[in-house]
């Protein structure tokens, strides 16, 4: 249902003045007030009608929006949009401006935050481990000395720009709407530069490298990033500067996988000392540590060193380190060490698989497979 006009829903005429809207309102409130029309829709309807009629009319501002441009003028305004969002979103910056708005002009709106920047730093893992400071070297955009930052060759000065006589933004007519949009002659700024500063081109600020100094924290992992609060770029026209991330990478370490605080590390272990048991060293971040091997250890057991992973940067927990065994078949074996071997085979065969427990069931598996089929 189209909506119908606000001076027709009270019944007055286009010019009336505040005390006839006030009084033709008093008069429809008062036919069809609820209280009064009980188990009315109709009537209901017509009471909320003249309540938003009444809202517009009687608000100087909201009544010369309506004016002017009718229901679209001040569905928003009045808090009745029905599902009109998206409308009232376009509309809303256009609203500032014909409701005098907090818009101050000259180019205030183009003042801008630095960008953040990102520098991936690559450690080792002892890095991470234990911190470290290390030293980056970063572009940066600095003054330009040559033209002292304003971007006119020096002996030269900056003028008014003569599109938006130094506001920065220019109106633009569209239908009934003056749309502010920003100088495409000075992009806001709201100066021109006839003649460019030849070091920087105008820009006042030229490409320039800075060293940081950047104190990684013990503990640090995989994508942390360190924040160097205003070593981002340079903000626009005054705007503060962005912030630096350094993001954290880690090399791959020769001896340790790194999961969370926990160190993970391979550990062969020969032969004989799996079947006999016996003392290795391992190594660990701080130095070499003995591990105690027991006999008849097996081949993916998986020895844990408590504490001796990673302190973490944020928990401050120390992980641990551990230590999956991986028995080695030997190698370049003399003539005399396979005859002792042979031995030991022939003794362990005489006890009919007793001495390889995995063997044994893996063979007694295979064995009733093939007989079940
Ligand atoms: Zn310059
Ligand atoms: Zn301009």
């Amino acid at each position: 249902m189209a909506k119908r006009d606000y001076y027709e829903t009270l019944g007055v005429n286009r010019d009336a003045s505040e005390d006839e809207i006030k009084k033709a309102y008093r008069k429809q409130a008062m036919k069809f007030h609820p209280d009064r029309n009980p188990d009315n829709p109709k009537a209901e309807e017509l009471f909320k009608e003249a309540k938003e009629a009444y809202e517009v009319l009687s608000d100087a501002q909201k009544r010369a929006a309506y004016d002017q441009f009718g229901h679209a003028g001040v569905d928003q305004q009045a808090g009745m949009g029905g599902g009109g969002g998206g409308f009232s979103d376009a509309f809303g910056g256009i609203f500032d401006e014909i409701f005098g708005g907090n818009r101050g002009g000259g180019g205030r709106s183009n003042i801008y935050r630095g960008a953040d920047l990102r520098y991936n730093l690559e450690i080792s893992l002892e890095q991470a481990a234990f911190g470290t400071e290390t030293k980056i070297r970063i572009p940066t955009m600095e003054v330009c000395e040559h033209c002292d930052g304003s971007g006119a060759k020096p002996g030269t000065q900056s003028k008014t720009c003569p599109t938006c006589q130094g506001n920065g933004q220019v109106r633009l007519q569209q239908g009934f709407f003056s749309i502010q949009q920003t100088c495409p002659k000075c992009h806001g700024t709201g100066r021109i530069i006839p003649e460019p500063c030849p070091q920087c081109s105008g820009a006042g600020r030229v490409k320039q490298h800075k060293t940081l100094a950047v104190k990684i924290p013990a503990g640090v992992d995989e994508g942390d990033r360190i924040r160097l609060s205003g070593e981002g770029e340079h903000g626009v026209n005054g705007g503060p500067p962005g912030d630096l991330y350094v993001q954290i990478h880690l090399k791959a370490h020769s001896v340790f996988q790194r999961e969370q605080n926990d160190l993970h590390c391979e550990m062969p272990v020969s032969f004989t000392t799996a079947a006999l048991g016996g003392e290795i060293e391992i190594p660990t971040l701080d130095g070499v540590a003995k591990l105690k091997i027991p006999m008849e250890t097996q081949s993916g057991k998986v020895f844990r060193l408590r504490g001796k992973g990673i302190k973490g940067v944020r928990s401050h927990a120390h992980g641990d380190l551990l230590c999956h065994v991986v028995v080695e078949t030997p190698v370049n074996l003399t003539e005399r060490q396979r005859e002792l071997l042979r031995e030991l085979e022939e003794s362990s065969r005489s006890n009919s698989g007793h001495h390889n427990p995995r063997a044994k069931s893996w063979m007694d598996r295979v064995r009733s497979f093939f007989a079940a089929s």
